[in-house]
């Protein structure tokens, strides 16, 4: 581990651009979880649905009452803060080597961090639109109109979190995807990379060095320079230490 560390503070020393790759491991020291660890939500049932269920386009359209229930309870944490590896990040983009931090995370995070260049890829909790008038609705709102989740309008509000069925956004896709064509650096922190098409933006990687974070093993682990099974906040603080 030592080694390997010394070696990933010394790519992370000589270059200036970096890109991160995140999902939702990288919130787990946050106490939110993720989706496929032992603890994660694909591992609990809600009224006899799967999470994939739930979180579909259909199933919103279907029971909007149902689906804010379980999201407000499973996937809304109003209460987290960044932990030490959403810090990193940011810092590392404060001294200027991080390019762009690429997320699938829906958590905000990374910005509350201090990170900027921010591109999310399945949207966010925290943006909340009309889908007849386009009215932002503030989240803390909408959780007061759960079991009635309708604008004044009469139209259904819907989050800003891409649903399963749902396609990503096209110029989110060229941004991010120009950030990690043109970067030295990718380092991919708390992701199974099996939501598609988000993992599948990995491939597009032409730098030197890919770097994994992911206490599980992952279908790209042996295409990397180096490999952490362990925690973000840990690795991620500990790199940063003397840079
Ligand atoms: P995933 O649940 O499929 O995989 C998470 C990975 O992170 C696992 O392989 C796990 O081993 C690893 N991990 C967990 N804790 C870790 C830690 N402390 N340090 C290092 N690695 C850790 O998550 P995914 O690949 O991001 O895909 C899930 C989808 O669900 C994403 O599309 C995301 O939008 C959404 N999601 C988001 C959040 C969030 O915003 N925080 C939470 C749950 C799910």
């Amino acid at each position: 581990m030592n080694n390997k560390l010394e070696y990933l503070k010394d790519i992370l020393r000589k270059s200036d651009n970096i890109v991160f790759f995140t999902g939702a491991g990288v919130s787990t020291e946050s106490n939110i979880p993720d989706f496929r660890s032992s603890t994660g939500l694909y591992n609990s049932k809600f009224k006899n649905y799967s999470p994939e269920e739930i979180i579909s386009h259909s199933f919103f359209i279907k029971d909007p009452k149902m689906f804010y229930e379980y999201y407000f309870d499973k996937m809304v944490y109003f209460n987290a803060l960044p932990n030490p590896a959403h810090k990193a990040i940011a810092y590392l983009e404060q001294i200027g080597k991080v390019k762009g931090v690429i997320t699938q995370n829906i958590d905000n995070l990374h910005q509350l961090a201090g990170s900027k260049n921010v591109y999310e890829l399945h949207g966010s909790v925290y943006r909340n639109y009309c889908s007849k008038c386009n009215k932002f609705v503030n989240t803390k709102d909408l959780l007061e109109k759960k079991n009635h989740p309708y604008c004044e309008c009469g139209g259904l509000i819907k989050p800003d979190v891409v649903l399963y069925e749902e396609p990503l956004n096209g110029q989110i896709i060229d941004e991010a995807l120009e950030k990690i064509i043109n970067a030295k650096v990718l380092i991919v922190v708390g992701t199974s990379l099996t939501v598609q098409p988000a993992a599948s933006f990995v491939s597009y990687f032409r730098g030197k060095y890919l770097i994994i974070i992911n206490k599980e093993e992952t279908h790209v682990d042996k295409y990397a320079t180096l490999v952490f099974h362990d925690s973000a906040a840990k690795v991620l603080s500990e790199v940063v230490k003397e840079l």
